[in-house]
């Protein structure tokens, strides 16, 4: 299928590795041309590189924590006001509701809310302005259904689904569709820091956590970077026009719901 998106710009934040990766080589294949981001910048030149070579099209890499203000106006001075926006960041700490503390929730609040709703209010006006725009933002299962570790996730990635499904429906009649994907547990780095932590806790391998929750997932396996990454593309194609403020669970039939 042609995405009908060759041509057009977009910025793909968190996207040295893992989902956010996933997501820059899906567009990159449809012929899209890139600002990915990420703090690291060997890392984020080497991705930048790869992408490049294999698909021919312009990326520039922009090296800057994207969860401040800071590294904000540089990605964005960077990316110029693209077609299209993936928002992503790292994910908070797991841990219990007993401990965290003003501070942590706002390092969430920060990273996995604040973060996405200040890329969209300096993107969105050019994007309408235009009469086209993509936003695809990564959260995560645990807005359909909380994830007991991980507290500071549910809340601040439900504070941004409110968000979304506002403000989605007021720029829609400008061309602009906002999107939420929701990954259930995906084969990046942190699935195995995630793996890593559950063996700690239990005394057994990392190998066993992760068979473990694998038999928890229907399909028996966990998701890829790449089929994550060819939903976003979607997404942000021009098939997906009449597709607006949904959250997109991509979980292997882990979570257990009808609706
Ligand atoms: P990952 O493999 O650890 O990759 C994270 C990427 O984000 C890296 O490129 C990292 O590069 C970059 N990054 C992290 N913090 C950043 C920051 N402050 N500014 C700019 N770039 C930053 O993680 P992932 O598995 O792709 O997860 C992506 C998001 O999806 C996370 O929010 C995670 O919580 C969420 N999620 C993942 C899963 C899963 O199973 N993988 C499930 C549900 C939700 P640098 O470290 O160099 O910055």
């Amino acid at each position: 299928m042609d995405l009908g998106i060759k041509g057009k710009r977009a910025l793909v934040c968190a996207a040295s590795k893992g989902l956010g990766f996933g997501c820059a080589e899906a567009l990159a294949e449809a012929g899209v041309d890139l600002v990915i981001n990420a703090r690291g910048a060997d890392a984020l030149e080497a991705a930048a590189a790869d992408l490049r070579a294999r698909f021919g099209v312009q990326v520039t890499a922009a090296a800057a924590d994207i969860t401040t203000d800071e590294g904000r106006a540089k990605v964005l001075a960077a990316a110029d006001h693209p077609d299209i926006l993936v928002t992503n960041a790292g994910g908070p700490p797991p841990g219990s509701w007993q401990d965290w503390e003003r501070e942590d929730f706002i390092r969430a609040l920060d990273a996995n809310m604040l973060t996405p709703i200040a890329l969209m209010k300096a993107l969105l006006p050019a994007m309408m302005d235009r009469g086209w725009g993509r936003v695809v933002n990564i959260t995560s299962q645990s807005v359909k259904a909380p994830i007991a570790v991980l507290g500071l996730s549910n809340s601040a990635r439900a504070g941004l689904t409110g968000y979304v499904a506002g403000t989605s429906r007021q720029v829609a009649p400008h061309g602009v569709v906002i999107n939420n994907m929701l990954p259930g547990i995906h084969a990046t780095d942190r699935a195995s820091s995630l793996d890593g932590g559950v063996a700690k806790a239990e005394g057994i391998t990392v190998d066993a956590a992760r068979a473990r929750r694998e038999a928890t997932i229907p399909v028996r396996r966990y998701g890829t970077a790449a089929e994550f990454g060819a939903t976003c593309a979607f997404l942000c194609s021009q098939h997906a026009g009449f597709i607006v403020g949904q959250n997109i669970l991509l979980d292997g039939g882990a979570t257990n719901a009808t609706l």
